[in-house]
């Protein structure tokens, strides 16, 4: 309700039409979480022209759409918008202005407003003057001492799911592509990186030009602005990211070109010229994000030792499955994450060989059993039948994990060199394309279960995609390195004199946290005392396996680990890490307050989206902003 008066007097003062959302109906929608009506009126490309305001917390400025009609009775361009000011539209290009007549329509849904833009006769183009809003839920403003450097500010976007419609009033459907251009303006310290083209250079005048030449979703439109440093690391690589993590970041990700021939060996050219990775701050909410030529990767994987390079290797994958072939819409994600899975599994196994595939495969597979444990049954099949609000809400181990093991099952069926050709042959005819589940079942119907003749079959294949829970038919991962350490495991006394007898040495990460997810759950204080003095759990330099540790000892009420649970959550924003966590600490009595005041101090430093899941952990908790979700 307030949102309508605010919308209502700033249209008025802008001169567009001013509208109630009684008075408008919402569109109808061909993509459940886009008012886009992109079957009559569709967006090829955009040309933004912004400005980071930093001491405003906002991008300023204007996004110049070129459009194509597809039907001639269509009467609106219909964009998605969500806490965007609109100042004005105009047709660029006519001698005087030409102002366009456009009203928002604010949804209650989430899925923010669709802005209704009335199409003018012989305008190809129009310009829409807006600026972002604080609350923007697909940008984070870090102050400088929210970085590494403790100099300079730093903004980010994550446009997936539906975000990007926050910064970019756009067509905001994974079904519709556009190419783009920028020029962003920032502080001449910055420097402006977006998923693009990149300089090699910092600009002297704080004003960076962008081309992306090939046509993306709006969820793969991403920028960064900060006190960056560059370094080539080899012919399609170079590392964008803080002083502080530029070295160690171009040691642990050396073998991502090795990954780029890999994966062209499997599936085919890369077809998007560099493949850069930018180094974020430790509050970016996930792992990484695909960004087209730039991934965007969390620091938490820097363990040293190159072990958690997987992560790159899921990233680059994106580069065919997602950014290539595109799910076309949320409810497809599977499409998305379960190839990227599945293919990031292959060329780890090209480049680290098949035990730490294996290994990697056996950890997932245990917190995907974990994590469905818990889940509505609803929620576990691969494509969701009915419909959900929240797209960022599909995101669990279903789409990835069950998503990657259902095409581990196809590959075993068939036989590699089948399903691999079929996997080419796939990208290949669904290059830049957004591809549905249905489409895909009748691709794969005519291309590998007919072909098979009798090694897969349509029930079975409905069953992994339209069925909770884990088919009889899973492919379950297995290792001689985990054999060995359940056996060490099973002899076990833990005590000082029993852990020495464990030959940890040539342990890689993998082998550690099999190792601790191995062990009693239940484990009293001189165990656990045991165990930290001889692994000094505690200290690990490894985010992954400190989390489990932080995990065994909110658990086992150990309370020495306490001091790093503490830093660890105030310096990290990863969700993996820190949303089982917080919900450990919440559904532990004793440990409630000390995860409330945690979670007090470390809050402002998260993501939209880590709030967004933590914040519901604390329900009797009040916080000062409310946020946009
Ligand atoms: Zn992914």
């Amino acid at each position: 309700m307030k949102k309508t008066v605010l919308f209502c007097f700033i249209l008025l003062i802008s001169g567009g039409l001013c509208a109630e959302t009684s008075k408008h109906k919402l569109p109808k929608q061909i993509d459940p979480h886009s008012f886009a009506n992109f079957d009559e009126v569709v967006v090829t490309h955009m040309s933004l022209n912004l400005q980071a305001n930093f001491k405003k917390s906002r991008l300023e400025g204007s996004n110049t759409l070129r459009y194509q009609v597809l039907k001639p009775t269509a009467k609106h361009l219909i964009l998605d918008t969500r806490d965007l000011v609109i100042k004005r539209i105009t047709y660029p290009g006519s001698k005087k202005e030409l102002k366009a007549k456009w009203h928002l329509i604010q949804a209650d849904n989430g899925l923010g407003a669709a802005l209704k833009i009335t199409l003018p006769e012989n305008h190809p183009d129009l310009t829409i003057h807006y600026h972002s809003q604080p609350q923007a839920s697909g940008l984070q403003w870090l102050t400088a001492s929210q970085t590494a450097g403790n100099k300079h500010p730093f903004l980010f976007s994550q446009s997936q799911a539906i975000h990007a419609r926050s910064w970019i009033p756009s067509q905001d459907s994974p079904s519709v592509r556009t190419t783009y251009t920028a020029t962003i303006t920032a502080p001449k310290a910055l420097w402006v990186v977006m998923s693009a083209q990149n300089q090699a250079e910092k600009s002297a005048d704080g004003v960076y030009h962008f081309n992306m030449p090939q046509a993306i979703p709006a969820y793969l439109i991403a920028i960064a602005v900060g006190d960056l440093a560059y370094k080539n690391i080899s012919k399609h690589v170079s590392i964008y990211a803080e002083d502080a993590y530029l070295e160690k970041a171009a040691y642990e990700f050396a073998e991502t070109e090795n990954m780029i021939t890999a994966a062209e060996k499997l599936y085919g050219a890369y077809r998007w010229g560099t493949y850069d990775l930018l180094i974020l701050p430790p509050s970016f909410p996930f792992g990484g994000m695909e960004n087209p030529r730039l991934s965007f990767i969390t620091p938490t994987v820097i363990a040293g030792d190159r072990s958690l390079d997987s992560l790159i290797a899921h990233e680059l994958a994106h580069s065919w499955s997602g950014n290539l072939v595109t799910n076309a819409s949320w409810r497809d994600l599977w499409l998305n994450e379960g190839f990227t899975t599945y293919f990031e599994a292959r060329i780890t196994e090209a480049v680290h060989g098949t035990e730490r595939m294996k290994m990697e495969a056996a950890l997932n597979l245990q917190g995907l059993k974990a994590e469905m444990a818990e889940m509505d049954p609803k929620y576990q099949a691969l494509a969701l039948k009915e419909n959900i609000n929240d797209p960022d809400d599909v995101f669990s181990g279903v789409a990835y994990d069950k998503g990657r093991f259902f095409l581990e099952w196809m590959e075993v069926a068939v036989g590699r060199p089948t399903f691999d050709a079929f996997l080419n042959k796939y990208f290949d005819d669904f290059a830049f394309k957004s591809i549905s589940t249905d489409q895909f079942l009748q691709y794969l119907d005519k291309h590998l279960i007919q072909p098979s003749q009798g090694k897969i079959t349509m029930k079975a294949v409905k069953q992994w995609i339209y069925e909770p829970g884990l088919p009889d038919t899973l492919p379950v991962p297995t290792t001689d390195r985990f054999k060995v350490i359940d056996k060490q495991v099973a002899d076990l006394t833990i005590n000082d004199k029993g852990l020495k007898k464990i030959a940890s040495d040539q342990w890689t990460t993998q082998e550690w946290l099999h190792f601790m997810k191995a062990l009693p759950e239940q484990l009293n204080q001189k165990q656990m005392q045991a165990l930290d003095n001889h692994f000094q759990f505690s200290q690990a330099a490894n985010a992954e396996i400190a989390h489990v540790w932080l995990m065994m000892s909110i658990k086992n009420d150990f309370q020495p680990a306490f001091a790093r649970l503490i830093s660890y959550l105030n310096e990290i924003g990863r969700m993996k890490l820190i949303v089982p966590l917080y919900q450990a600490l919440a559904e532990s009595k004793a440990h409630q307050n000390l995860g409330k005041n945690i979670y007090q101090s470390a809050r402002p430093g998260y993501h939209n989206l880590a709030r967004y899941k933590i914040d519901p952990l604390f329900p009797d908790m009040k916080f000062e902003t409310q946020d946009a979700k």
